[in-house]
């Protein structure tokens, strides 16, 4: 193959796309801000072009300056990572427009998975459980739109359609509350998303985070990777996950897997996505659905031996997903810590130089990182600093192995939330699995 990509992101997964790129015979150009002229991956690449200042806005996130770039070294196709334009379906549009191949699914499809409501009633039709809500034009009358809560029922939780990262939901525990919470939920709508529009949802108390991986080839073709298990979050920010996830009713598990492979098979799904449920009460529930890589993907691709972003890159490129359903089998267990440059306590940001580090490595252990000695961590940026990912037989010899694979590996000269991860690992209910999303916040912070 002597096609060109575009890598249109940064860190830890524009380095791993660019090793995806180098194993398939891919020249890369890779797109940087002032900056971050010394990220590891621009030392591997082809080619490099400098896209504007350090401010998202004025590098990462502008089109017309990656646009640029991809024509004047002639790419073929742009990889988009997570984040940033990622998701932006005008942003793939473009790409689209102006002969570069967006590596991702069309941007119809990005469009409509993007906004929550439309994204429920579509993967409704599915067979997919979505959360029992309303979410039609409120009636004018108080009386009526109270009689639709009271048949939903409390707890409910009023979300901004146009919200994102955890932002624009409020709970609403019972009717006194409810008409002032719409009220104030609707204004800060308004202000932060220039959108005031919301809609009601059960409120579901002590879910896990369960989601599917899928792979289809845009033209009918769809496998899926199982489930990876998101529930340790912190502010609705996922810290460590897991593939697979563990003790879920086998035949409704079968059943989502079928209709999530089912709904990519009929939309002639491209790329590769993720759809995101709460799991309570041996229940599904729908919440989103990314059309992207996830930061989690390699806890997925250590228990199937499966090169997501590979997968990526050939499908864009016309090559079709290589495997079939029945030629992909889920070997033991793994899991991943995010490493992040912050404050463990104040869980603030700490940017500035690694003085001095060391990585995690050995027998079962993957380390996913763009730093090394003497690299300066922006201010600008996600704090993700690294991934380390271990796989053993089950989930138990996997926490052992990230236990020790966490006391090798250290960060000087800034902060992070390894002491975090390290507590966690030898929490009780964490290795016995018993711990759901509030878990980390409601049990054991406070416990701290
Ligand atoms: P965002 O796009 O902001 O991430 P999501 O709809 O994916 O929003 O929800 C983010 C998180 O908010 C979920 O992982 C969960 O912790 C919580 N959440 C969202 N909807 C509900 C619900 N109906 N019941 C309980 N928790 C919810």
């Amino acid at each position: 193959m002597s096609k060109k990509i575009l890598i249109a992101n940064r860190g830890e997964i524009a380095l791993r796309a660019l090793r995806a790129c180098r194993e398939l015979g891919l020249k890369t150009v890779s797109v940087y801000s002032e900056i971050d002229k010394d990220l590891k991956h621009l030392k591997f690449s082809d080619e490099t072009v400098c896209i504007g200042p350090a401010i998202p806005a004025e590098s990462y996130l502008n089109v017309p300056s990656i646009l640029s770039a991809a024509e004047l070294t002639e790419v073929d196709a742009i990889y988009p990572g997570y984040g940033f334009l990622a998701e932006n379906p005008d942003f793939a549009e473009q790409c689209d427009k102006s002969g570069f191949k967006f590596i991702g699914p069309n941007s119809d499809t990005i469009r409509k998975m993007g906004d929550k409501i439309t994204a429920k009633a579509f993967v409704s039709k599915f067979n997919i459980p979505i959360v029992p809500g309303y979410s039609d034009d409120l009636p004018e009358d108080d009386e009526q739109l109270k009689t639709i809560v009271n048949n939903i029922g409390y707890p409910v939780i009023i979300k901004a359609t146009a919200g994102g990262g955890g932002r624009g939901m409020r709970i609403v525990e019972a009717e006194d509350e409810l008409l002032s919470t719409i009220d104030i939920t609707m204004q800060e709508a308004g202000n932060a998303f220039g959108n005031n529009k919301i809609y009601i949802e059960k409120f579901i108390e002590n879910p896990r985070h369960i989601e599917v991986q899928i792979v289809g080839d845009g033209k009918g073709n769809a496998i899926h990777l199982g489930t990876r298990d998101c529930s340790m979050q912190r502010r609705h920010q996922k810290i460590i996950e897991e593939a697979p996830a563990l003790d879920i009713d086998s035949q409704n598990l079968q059943n989502i897997l079928d209709s999530c492979v089912n709904l990519c098979k009929e939309i002639n799904y491209e790329g590769v996505g993720t759809l995101e449920f709460l799991y309570e009460n041996k229940n599904f529930y729908f919440i989103e659905m990314n059309t992207r890589i996830q930061v989690e993907h390699p806890v997925t691709e250590m228990i199937t031996g499966f090169d997501i972003v590979k997968a990526q890159l050939r499908i864009a490129l016309d090559l079709g997903i290589t495997l079939n359903q029945d030629e992909i089998s889920f070997n033991g267990h793994a899991i991943e810590c995010r490493i992040n440059a912050e404050d463990p306590e104040t869980l603030q940001p700490s940017p500035g130089v690694i003085s001095k580090m060391h990585t995690a490595g050995g027998f079962g252990i993957r380390y996913d990182s763009h730093i090394y000695g003497g690299y300066y961590v922006p201010p600008f940026y996600d704090s993700l600093l690294a991934k380390i990912i271990t796989q053993a037989n089950t989930r138990k010899s996997a926490i052992k192995r990230m236990i020790s694979a966490l006391d090798e590996f250290f960060v000087e000269g800034i902060k992070t939330n390894q002491p975090l991860h390290q507590d966690i690992l030898n929490d009780k209910k964490f290795i016995e699995n018993e711990h759901t999303i509030n878990y980390l916040e409601k049990e054991f912070l406070k416990l701290k």
